[in-house]
């Protein structure tokens, strides 16, 4: 394959951007080689600057489920560029996309835009101090909660411990206030709301999607949330990734546990810079200008992100299906996998909720971030290599998770599996 194009744009652009990219996993640390510069997207397939084609599985990280270039959401963020791309000032359709969520879920009466997950999530977290006039809060190893200063807090020794930052830049002040519990792991919680009477709240990605892809247990989540009920904290579901991507109505609708507060991203936003948060009005209306817990943003709710946002909404609710069908090319994507991998001796854990899944080299079970960690990085380091250059786009990296789009046909799922039977001959 050649990828001379790509080489030379990835060393110009070291020489300006830091690492040659504006979002570390880009780089493709993990997996070794180079980083494909993009050219265009079209439907199922990203095109590279060396015109080389890919089914594209990483979708921008989630927010594409109608795939690349979507004529329906192309037209809408069209229209509204031609009547300005922002006022800084209230605009009628940011109220119908917040009328379009509102009454998708029973556990939000109202909702803020922002423009990333990152700020959803932080301004949920000061929303949820701020309501119950506590500092401390619990976070799950291996869960992705954005880049913000409390939340970088990752795995610790797998002890429940007051977490210590896992980035340069943030003072250990800023995250004394983090306790880290272990996913699926109840008893690590109760361990936390036993050495703190200061918790605000629980955060929780309840499909956990930043650790490779891990289900929450449901009757984890119940307990999760009596215990936060019980100790009068905020549970917040973390749905950046899943939200519209396990089901319509995120891991919240199949799980059947109410949270406080639901965070947004991806794809609420149709491709473009959108977050949102919200949750029942009494804790909504601590918010300024109402409350006293401030948050704002210069280009929140922008205009054409909320007409890209909401022409995806609509086209989801009006073809709920959708869901049922990416499920089943996904559902049969990983067992193609795992049938696959498993007549060369590998042992495949696989993972689907919706549009999402996800696979570990791993021969048990993967149940939490430690689990994860065991899993076989140089085997999917190769994997990955072996299935970019037979044309197929998968994340650079184990610990992260693939989506289908509505653009992906039956016969882009049979030529994966074929290619992957390919690979996998050639790891063992
Ligand atoms: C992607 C992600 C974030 C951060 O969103 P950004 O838009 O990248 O800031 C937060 N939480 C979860 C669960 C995510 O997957």
């Amino acid at each position: 394959m050649y990828t001379q194009n790509s080489k030379d744009a990835f060393l110009k652009a070291k020489k300006v951007i830091p690492g040659g990219v504006d979002s570390p996993v880009r780089a493709f640390k993990s997996v070794g080689g180079t980083p494909i510069f993009i050219k265009k997207g079209a439907g199922a397939y990203l095109i590279d600057v060396d015109d080389n084609k890919y089914i594209d599985f990483v979708q921008s990280w989630g927010p594409l489920i109608f795939g690349h270039c979507d004529k329906d959401i192309q037209k809408a963020v069209i229209k509204s560029v031609k009547k300005g791309l922002s006022f800084g000032a209230p605009t009628k359709v940011e109220t119908k996309l917040a009328q379009e969520i509102c009454s998708l879920f029973d556990e939000i009466d109202k909702i803020r835009f922002v423009s990333s997950g990152t700020e959803a999530v932080m301004s949920a977290i000061r929303l949820a101090r701020g309501y119950t006039g506590r500092d401390d809060i619990v976070k799950f190893e291996g869960c992705y909660h954005g880049h913000s200063d409390s939340l970088l807090v990752q795995a610790g020794s797998g002890a429940v411990t007051f977490g210590t930052p896992s980035s340069p830049g943030v003072p250990a002040d800023f995250t004394k206030h983090t306790l880290l519990a272990k996913y699926n792991d109840i008893k690590s919680v109760q361990e936390c709301f036993k050495n703190s009477k200061n918790i605000a709240c629980v955060i929780i990605e309840p499909i956990a999607g930043n650790m490779g892809l891990i289900p929450a247990e449901i009757e984890f989540l119940k307990e999760l949330k009596e215990i936060c009920e019980k100790n009068g904290a905020l549970l917040i579901f973390d749905e950046v990734m899943s939200g519209f991507r396990a089901s319509l109505e995120g891991a919240t609708g199949l799980v059947g546990v109410k949270p406080d507060l639901i965070t947004f991203g991806k794809v609420i936003g149709g491709g473009m810079p959108v977050g949102a948060f919200g949750g029942l009005e009494e804790i909504m209306d601590q918010l300024s200008p109402d409350g006293p817990v401030y948050q704002a943003g210069t280009l929140s709710g922008n205009p054409v992100a909320m007409n890209a946002g909401i022409t995806a909404l609509k086209k989801l609710i009006k073809n709920p299906d959708i869901y049922d069908e990416l499920e089943e090319k996904a559902q049969t994507l990983m067992k193609g996998f795992r049938d696959e991998a498993k007549k060369v001796g590998i042992g495949l854990q696989t993972n689907v909720r919706g549009s999402m899944f996800g696979f570990f080299f791993n021969d048990k079970e993967v149940k939490n971030f430690d689990d994860a960690l065991k899993s076989d990085t140089k085997m999917f380091a190769k994997f990955h290599k072996g299935m970019l250059e037979r044309g197929f786009y998968f994340a650079c990296s184990q610990f992260e998770t693939g989506f289908v789009s509505t653009k992906i046909k039956d016969k882009h799922i049979e030529e994966t599996i074929e290619a992957a039977a390919e690979v996998f001959k050639e790891l063992v």
